[in-house]
Formats: C-alpha cells, structure tokens, sequence
C-alpha cells in the first residue's frame, strides 16, 4: 500500500531535517534563544544558518572548522574547556547559540568536557553516527548543525546523560555574576 501524498511530503520533511543542510534554503528550527536580560526565550521559530564551506573556512580557525564542519574530534585534555570551571555559559562557536550552561557541567575523567545536559533540548539536535565501526549519537547546533561531540547515557544524574563536547565547536561567555 502506497502513502498517501501528504504522508510521503511529510516523511520527506522530517527525514530532511535530521541531514545537515548545504544548500540555500529557507528552512527554519524551533530554538530558544536569550532576551535582553540573558533569560531564555520560549521556544520559537528561527531560519537555519547557512553558509557555504568558503565562508566557514574564513569565520573560523582551521581547527574549528575541522571539528564543527567536518565532525573532527579534538585529542582528549588539549581542549581549552575541558578543565575550565568559570560560571557562564557556552555558545556554539559558529553560529553563537545558547547550548550549554556551566552548572549543568562535570567532570567525566574523560578529557573533552562534558555536561549532563543543555540549556534547552531544542538547542541540540542528534543525529545516528555509525562512523568508525561505533555506534553513536552525534550532536549537533540545532540552528547551524556545527558538530559538537556526542550523547552517551552514561552520565551522572538527574539525567544520566553525558554530552561530551569538543573544546573548539564552544565560545565561552563568562556570566559576570558570582558563583554560588
Ligand atoms: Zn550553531
């Protein structure tokens, strides 16, 4: 039995949205971003930044382009955040979404740094990553799908979850307030 037309434009559509996108388009993601006072916003609809390879290489060092663009990972304790410990928040060094706060992170003995969650879900997409005979779950900026690491399950509570980021895919933007 065949799928109805509208069935098959809407399998197409969500099947879309898991690939990175190369082309010019005008799709959109559902993402919270910060107000003026720094608070995240409800969730709302934002285009998808799109750049081509020429434009990344130039926006970024090569060793960021290597990780957010074309899925490098960074050797383990060589990352500038892995031991970083400061109160704020990191950003997604290619498009400058919200992604991950300094009080969701921990320190997994692994080398990369790792948080147990987002600052919002809608901010990281997943993606299957089957690469180097692993089987894994790639993540990635919701609004310009740079990668950024990996999700195990594997992490402390409350979620279990253990995002384990490269260094170079985040800009750190210090909270200006005392830690408590
Ligand atoms: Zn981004």
């Amino acid at each position: 039995m065949f799928m109805k037309p509208a069935f098959a434009i809407l399998f197409l559509a969500i099947a879309c949205l898991g690939l990175p996108v190369n082309g010019g388009t005008n799709m959109t993601v559902t993402v919270r971003l910060l107000n003026e006072q720094g608070v995240l916003t409800a969730p709302q609809a934002v285009p998808v930044v799109v750049r081509t390879e020429a434009e990344w290489k130039q926006r970024l060092t090569p060793e960021q382009y290597r990780v957010t663009r074309r899925q490098g990972t960074e050797p383990p304790f060589c990352g500038v955040f892995h031991d970083h410990k400061k109160p704020g928040r990191y950003d997604c060094v290619c498009c400058g979404l919200p992604l991950f706060d300094a009080s969701a992170k921990f320190d997994s003995g692994t080398g990369w740094p790792s948080f147990f969650q987002p600052v919002a879900p809608e901010n990281v997409a997943t993606r299957t990553d089957q690469s180097h005979g692993m089987d894994r779950t790639e993540i990635l900026c919701a609004r310009c799908h740079a990668h950024l690491g990996h999700v195990f399950e594997d992490g402390p509570k409350p979620t279990g979850l253990r995002y384990c980021l490269n260094s170079a895919s985040l800009v750190f933007v210090p909270s200006g307030k005392p830690a408590k």
